[in-house]
C-alpha cells in the first residue's frame, strides 16, 4: 500500500520494542489526524482526504468500522452485524450521495414491513413503510386510533423532513435562538409544543388502545429516550424511523470498507491496532498525538470521535482545558441503558406464529414480550433501576434480507436484543453470572412466538452484554451505544457542552465529531458532516461537496434572519 507521506523508520525506542511495518513508521506528519474509525471517523477522514488534506485515521481495533461491524461472532461462516444493523438515516445522510455509494455497489434493503409487535394471543401490529398499511394494521385493534394515526404521522413526517433530518447536518444553535427560529413556521410551532410533553404523554394522549400504545412507546424509547422526560425533541424522529429503517446488504461493514477505500484512494493513511493515548497540546494549540506504542504523529488538526471523558480528561489532560469543561466531562452521563443481544444460527428461517398478518414474517424487526403500555413502562423503569424484572425486546432475522451473511446455503443468523442496564442488580459481573439464565428466558419468549421451532433448531448461540460492548469499543463506556445519554441537558447545543457542540473546541486545532457531539449517536453521519465542514473551512481546504437541497431549504427557512 502506498501513501504520499514521507516517513523515517527509526524503530521503537519505548513501549512494545522494535516494530517495522511498511505503513506504520514511528514518526508521521499530517494535516488531520482522526481518532477512531467508526462511522463518524471514517466519514470525516473521507471528506477531508478528498479535500486534499493529508489525513491519518487511527483505529484501536484490528479492523475499521466501530459501530459498522459485521463479524463472525457465532462460528465460522456465519456473520452478524454486531452493532448497527438498523440504518436509520439512509435517505438523508449526505455522505452516501457525496461518495456515490449507489454507483459503487452499496445497497440498503428497505423492507416494506418494518416493525412488528407480536402478542400472546398470536395477533400483531405492523408498522409499514406505507402509511395506509400501518393504518389498516392499527384498524384491526381500534378505528379511533387508526384515524388518529393517519393525522398524527403526517405531522411527525413533516417534522422529520423539514426540521429534524436537516437539523442533523447543521451545527446547533443555543436553545433560545433555536426556539425563536423554529417558531417561524406552523410545523415548527407544533414541534415546539410537542417538546413540552414526555414520550409517555404523547403516546397515551394520542392513542387509546393498550396494544397500540405499547408499540409506539417501545419504538419511541428503544434507542434511549426516557419515556417520562419532557423536551425529547427526537421523539418524532424515533417514531418516523420505526417505519423507515434499512439494512446494509453485504453487512454494515461494507459501508466502512467503502469509506476506507475512499480515504486511501485520496492519499490518506489508515492505521489499525493504533490506540491513541495522548493528544499533544502546545500553548493552547494541538500539535499531534501519541499512540500506545510510543509512536508520535504530528498533526495540525486532530478530530476525536471518542467520548468527552476519554478525549478531554484522558488524552488532552485536565491541565489543558478549562475547569468548566473538565467538570462537564467528569459529570458526563453515559447512556441510561445499553443493549443486550442474543445471536443465533439456525438451519431454517424463523417463522412467527401469528394469525392475523403473514407480513410479520417479512418484517425487519419484531418486538415481543409486551401486552400493553404498562408492560413497556415497567420494563423501561426496571432497566433504569438496573434490573431485569421483565423479558421483552426486538428480534431480526439478519439473513432474511441479506443472505450474504452466511456461507452455508439455507442457514440463517438472527438476533434478539433489548435495552439493558450496565450494572445488573448493582454489579456488572452479574451479566456473566446470569448469562445462561437470561439466554434461557429470552429463548423461552422468542420460541413461544415461533412456529415449529424448538431449541434443537438452534445450531449455536452467543450473547453479548453491555460489558462486552464496552470491552470491544472502550469509548462506549458502560456499554453506551451513543457515547452519552440522551437526557435533555446533554442534547442539542449542550452535546457534549456549549463550547464544543459545533465540533470546534476551545483548543485550537482540536475538533470532536463522534456520537457524544451534536446531534448524537447512531449511524447518522451528523457529527462527521458538521466537523468536515468546520475543518475544511478552518484549514482553507477545497470544500468539494455541496449541501443537499433539504439542508439548504432548512437553513433558508429557519436559520437566516
Ligand atoms: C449492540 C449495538 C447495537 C447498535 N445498533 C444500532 C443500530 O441498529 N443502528 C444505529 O444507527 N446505531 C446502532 N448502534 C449505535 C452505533 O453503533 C453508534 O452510535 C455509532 O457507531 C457511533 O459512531 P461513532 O463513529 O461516533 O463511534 P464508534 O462507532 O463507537 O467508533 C469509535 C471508534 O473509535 C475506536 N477507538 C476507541 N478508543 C480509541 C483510541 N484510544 N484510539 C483509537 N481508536 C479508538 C473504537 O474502536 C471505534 O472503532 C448500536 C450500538 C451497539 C453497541
Amino acid at each position: 500500500m502506498k501513501s504520499r507521506f514521507e516517513y523515517k523508520n527509526e524503530g521503537m525506542e519505548k513501549g512494545y520494542g522494535t516494530i517495522v511495518h511498511p505503513v506504520m513508521p514511528n514518526k508521521l506528519e499530517c494535516d488531520v489526524a482522526v481518532i477512531g474509525a467508526g462511522p463518524n471517523g471514517l466519514i470525516t477522514a473521507a471528506y477531508l482526504a478528498r479535500a486534499g488534506l493529508k489525513v491519518i485515521l487511527l483505529e484501536r481495533r484490528g479492523e475499521i468500522g466501530g459501530g459498522l461491524a459485521t463479524e463472525e461472532v457465532l462460528y465460522p461462516c456465519h456473520y452478524a452485524n454486531t452493532h448497527a444493523l438498523y440504518h436509520l438515516m439512509v435517505e438523508y445522510m449526505p455522505a452516501l450521495k457525496d461518495f456515490n455509494f449507489a454507483e459503487r455497489g452499496m445497497v440498503w434493503v428497505y423492507p416494506n414491513a418494518q416493525t412488528g409487535m407480536i402478542f400472546k394471543d398470536k395477533r400483531s401490529i405492523l408498522l409499514h413503510r406505507m402509511q395506509d398499511c400501518t393504518f389498516d394494521s392499527i384498524l384491526r385493534w381500534s378505528e379511533e386510533d387508526a384515524m388518529k394515526f393517519a393525522g398524527w404521522i403526517r405531522v411527525l413526517n413533516r417534522m422529520m423532513d423539514e426540521i429534524l433530518a436537516p437539523g442533523t447536518y447543521v451545527p446547533p444553535l443555543p436553545s433560545l435562538d433555536l426556539v425563536v427560529k423554529t417558531q417561524k413556521t406552523k410545523i415548527g410551532q407544533e414541534f415546539l409544543e410537542m417538546m413540552e410533553k414526555s414520550p409517555y404523554e404523547l403516546v397515551t394522549e394520542t392513542f387509546k388502545h393498550p396494544k397500540v400504545r405499547a408499540m409506539f412507546l417501545y419504538v419511541a424509547c428503544m434507542w434511549g429516550l426516557d419515556p417520562t422526560e419532557t423536551g425529547a425533541f427526537l421523539f418524532p424522529l424515533m417514531v418516523n424511523r420505526a417505519m423507515h429503517k434499512q439494512q446494509c446488504y453485504g453487512g454494515s461493514h461494507k459501508m466502512a470498507s467503502l469509506l476506507g477505500k475512499d480515504i486511501v484512494t485520496n492519499g490518506g493513511l489508515i492505521v489499525e491496532n493504533a490506540e491513541v493515548v495522548k493528544i499533544n497540546v502546545d500553548n493552547g494549540k494541538v500539535s499531534g498525538l501519541e499512540l500506545f506504542d510510543g509512536t508520535e504523529i504530528k498533526a495540525k488538526t486532530v478530530a476525536s470521535t471518542l467520548d468527552p471523558q476519554t478525549t478531554f480528561i484522558k488524552l488532552v489532560g485536565e491541565n489543558n482545558i478549562t475547569p468548566m469543561l473538565a467538570e462537564r466531562c467528569k459529570t458526563w452521563k453515559f447512556d441510561k441503558w445499553s443493549l443486550w443481544t442474543l445471536h443465533i444460527a439456525t438451519e431454517k428461517p424463523l417463522e412467527y406464529d401469528v394469525i392475523d398478518d403473514v407480513r410479520i414474517n417479512e418484517s425487519l424487526m419484531n418486538i415481543m414480550g409486551f401486552e400493553n403500555e404498562d408492560d413497556v413502562m415497567r420494563f423501561y423503569t426496571s432497566v433504569r433501576a438496573g434490573k431485569l424484572d421483565h423479558i421483552g425486546g426486538h428480534a431480526t432475522c439478519e439473513t432474511l434480507y441479506d443472505p450474504t451473511l452466511v456461507d452455508i446455503p439455507g442457514h440463517h443468523v438472527s438476533k434478539f436484543q433489548f435495552p439493558a442496564p450496565y450494572d445488573l442488580d448493582g454489579h456488572k459481573e452479574n451479566w456473566e453470572k446470569r448469562k445462561k439464565e437470561i439466554e434461557h428466558k429470552v429463548l423461552d419468549l422468542w420460541l413461544s412466538h415461533l412456529k415449529g421451532f424448538t431449541r434443537k433448531d438452534i445450531i449455536i448461540q452467543s450473547s453479548e452484554s453491555p460489558v462486552d460492548i464496552e470491552r470491544r469499543i472502550p469509548c462506549m463506556v458502560r456499554g453506551a451505544i451513543k457515547h452519552g445519554d440522551y437526557m435533555t441537558l446533554q442534547m442539542g447545543y449542550n452535546r457534549p457542552d456549549e463550547t464544543c457542540s459545533s465540533t470546534r473546541t476551545p483548543i485550537a486545532g482540536l475538533y470532536v465529531c463522534g456520537a457524544s457531539t451534536y446531534p448524537g449517536g447512531m449511524v447518522t453521519g451528523g457529527p462527521a458532516y458538521i466537523a468536515s465542514n468546520a475543518i475544511a473551512e478552518d484549514m482553507g481546504a477545497n470544500k468539494w461537496w455541496k449541501p443537499p437541497q433539504f439542508i439548504t431549504h432548512y437553513i433558508d427557512t429557519y436559520l437566516k434572519d
